[in-house]
């Protein structure tokens, strides 16, 4: 029998890491579970803790720790809190760790990580986002690896494989086109968080859904596309696909189009990453074409989302402009869930800030540090709030 792989999993209590939970305890004397980290949802976390023995369980919320300490009590499982106790779990050695966390906070755990040598399964896009060059250079120096579960970029990857780089034309990023695709334009400005919180395909966190809804989300894999590839801003595309069943497509010089055809289930995308290099069979539906009928396809107008036309922009200006719009992007949604701004107004936050900031030097440094990276994601924060406060 092999030896049971090492894996750790950051941001357990959400949508990916209970859906790599799932997958992770359908073969439990495959795994040693070092750590499994969440955030209020003490319950779930203790709970996972337990059944799967990890190491240690970590609450990001340094007052959630009595609770946590009194769920784990009487057994072997280790409890922490806060934002340090997270990087220090993340730094255990592991084979295999899944970044999950959401958001900007997912960075310095994902990072801490990969320091060790692991293999990151990153579904925490904005990692790559705001310090695409860092994470690479951070895994190339430490032997350790990145393997994409954003769905778009799994596919990427798996159409990728065995292909030379260099033969790559175009990738095309299909979006669904989130909650408000059929909406008339007009309609926009009236948006809620409530209407924003559903998808038409995903069963996903409230942030990226509402992210998808106003193409944020998009528009951050955009970035991650250019980043993780290392393709030219002008070979990535998107185009509206509503079914959601095609999740990229690679383009190569001798026209011939590779599409990655799947169904909306993220466990597809995890359990490439956990067993790859080998294909394992996995709990996911199978696809009745002729069921299925029709595939259809529509221009992403940026009229409608803003949000990749910026993209673009931070695609090409790369250094610490990635950081700025992200940090800038969190600001305005957390501004849109709290009612203080409209749902057009996440884009106007967003430009606003990459604006200003713009202004400063030193946006567009080629070589970004962490240090860096945090004091962009302080700055972006400050004038986003700012901007908001004057709406
Ligand atoms: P989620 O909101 O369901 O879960 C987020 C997890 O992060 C939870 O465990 C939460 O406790 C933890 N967390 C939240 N804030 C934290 C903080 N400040 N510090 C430490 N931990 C914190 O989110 P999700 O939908 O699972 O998404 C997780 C990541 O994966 C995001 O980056 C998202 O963009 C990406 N992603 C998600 C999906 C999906 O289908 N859900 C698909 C592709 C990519
Ligand atoms: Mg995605």
């Amino acid at each position: 029998m092999t030896q049971p792989r090492r894996i750790s999993i950051l941001g357990a209590t959400g949508s990916i890491g209970q859906n790599t939970i799932d997958l992770v305890a359908r073969d439990p004397d495959a795994y040693d579970v070092v750590a499994l980290t969440g955030g209020r949802n003490i319950a779930r976390l203790a709970a996972d803790a337990l059944a799967l023995h990890a190491e240690v369980a970590v609450t990001c919320h340094e007052d959630a720790l009595p609770e946590l300490r009194a769920a784990l009590a009487g057994s072997s499982v280790e409890a922490a809190a806060g934002d340090a106790a997270l990087v220090e779990a993340a730094r255990r050695p592991a084979d295999w760790v899944m970044s999950a966390i959401v958001g900007y906070a997912g960075l310095a755990p994902g990072l801490a990580a990969l320091e060790g040598g692991a293999t990151l399964a990153l579904a925490n896009k904005e990692s790559m986002v705001c310090a695409g060059a860092l994470m690479l250079e951070t895994a190339r120096r430490s032997g350790g690896r990145i393997l994409p579960v954003d769905s778009e970029h799994s596919a990427v990857f798996q159409a990728l494989i065995g292909e030379d780089i260099s033969a790559v034309e175009r990738v095309v990023i299909t979006a669904s086109g989130g909650a408000f695709r059929d909406w008339p334009i007009e309609r926009l400005a009236g948006a809620t968080p409530e209407q924003a919180s559903t998808h038409p395909n995903w069963a996903m966190g409230q942030r990226i859904t509402i992210d998808s809804a106003s193409m944020f989300n998009k528009a951050l894999e955009l970035i991650e596309t250019r980043e993780f590839f290392g393709l030219d801003p002008d070979r990535i595309e998107t185009v509206v696909h509503p079914e959601s069943l095609i999740h990229a497509l690679v383009g190569f010089t001798d026209g011939a189009f590779m599409a990655h055809v799947g169904p909306p289930d993220m466990r597809h995308a995890i359990g490439f990453a956990l067993h790859h290099p080998q294909r394992r069979a996995l709990p996911v539906a199978r696809l009745d074409l002729a069921a299925i009928g029709t595939l259809t396809f529509r221009p992403a107008d940026e009229t409608r989302w803003p949000a990749l036309r910026l993209a673009r922009e931070v695609m090409h200006r790369r250094g610490l402009s990635g950081a700025v719009f992200n940090a800038a992007k969190e600001a305005a949604l957390d501004a849109f869930i709290e009612r203080q701004i409209g749902f057009q107004q996440m884009s106007q936050v967003v430009e606003h800030v990459l604006d200003r900031v713009s202004a400063q030097a030193g946006l567009d440094d080629a070589v970004i540090d962490l240090d860096k990276v945090r004091a962009a994601d302080h700055l972006a924060r400050q004038l986003a709030a700012e901007f908001i406060s004057q709406q």
